[in-house]
């Protein structure tokens, strides 16, 4: 018998203003749950007004981690310093390794239809942090929608259901990112390796998640304990919500705003490079 994985938190997400003023909800990366390894953010953004968004996040830097932005609605234009620009639709992901260093602006467009979306922080593990930048960027076209028999819908971003395999590929922590629509009084059971890091974040509806069945309303981030798969069902209303897994890497991190590093000195080296102008190397 799979042993079920249980509720270990449920965890409300904190309103947050980023960049040069956009509101978020936060709920990895906050007092409240600072580092889900290798997790170190979640942030939803969703607002239909444009003083929410409009000023987007200029120019800033990152290192040592990945930036995964998956937009369900309007559009974020972005441009890096290594020449790379382009656009991150509704239904796209940018999956975005830092590496090294990049430079880049993320900008919200105004459109009717607001914004809405997710991004997401995965911690690199040591051996990867000063790699070289790269991207992967995928269409909404290009993203799996698979029916499951119970009536779930699932777009498959990256990881596996059953012989689906989403698109980004050769993720250092092995992750899974779902996007999972049920549909009133339908299940859903996804195994997760054992050992990996996994929580689901309920943007719509309400659903039942683990072992008890425990009931909640969206917006949360539901953090699961160890376990061999994710059990959700709904009632009488619908669900949607992100399954995200990876694999911890249990080494210590030094964060400093968009640097995530593994020791203070390596996070004072990044800031020196960043003064000397030497931070982005071609
Ligand atoms: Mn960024």
């Amino acid at each position: 018998m799979p042993a079920v994985r249980a509720v270990d938190r449920v965890i409300d997400p904190q309103p947050v203003i980023e960049g040069a003023g956009v509101h978020l909800h936060r709920s990895i990366g906050t007092e409240t749950l600072n580092y889900l390894d290798p997790f170190l953010l979640l942030d939803h953004f969703v607002s239909s007004n444009p003083e929410d968004y409009e000023a987007g996040f200029p120019l800033h830097p990152h290192r040592g981690i990945e930036t995964v932005t998956y937009v369900l609605q309007g559009e974020v234009r972005h441009k890096d310093t290594l020449g790379n620009k382009g656009r991150i639709g509704a239904g796209d992901v940018q999956w975005m390794t830092a590496g090294r260093g990049i430079m880049h602006e993320e900008m919200p467009q105004v459109r009717p239809e607001g914004i809405a979306g997710f991004q997401l922080w995965v911690n690199l593990p040591a051996k990867l942090k000063m790699i070289k930048p790269r991207y992967q960027e995928l269409r909404a076209a290009k993203i799996p929608e698979i029916k499951t028999d119970d009536g779930a819908t699932i777009k498959v971003i990256t990881g596996a259901v059953g012989k689906t395999v989403g698109p980004v590929t050769e993720i250092a922590a092995e992750p899974t990112y779902l996007d999972i629509m049920l549909p009133p009084h339908t299940a859903f059971t996804h195994p997760i390796t054992q050992g990996h890091t996994a929580f689901a974040y309920l943007f719509d509806g309400a659903a039942s998640f683990g072992r008890k069945k425990q009931t909640v309303g969206h917006p949360r981030l539901v953090v699961f304990g160890n376990g061999d798969e994710i059990r959700a069902s709904t009632e009488t209303q619908m669900a949607r919500f992100l399954l995200v897994s990876g694999r911890p890497l249990n080494e210590p991190i030094a964060r400093y705003g968009p640097f995530v590093m593994n020791t203070r000195e390596e996070i004072e080296q990044t800031l020196r490079e960043l003064r000397a102008g030497t931070f982005i190397t071609a």
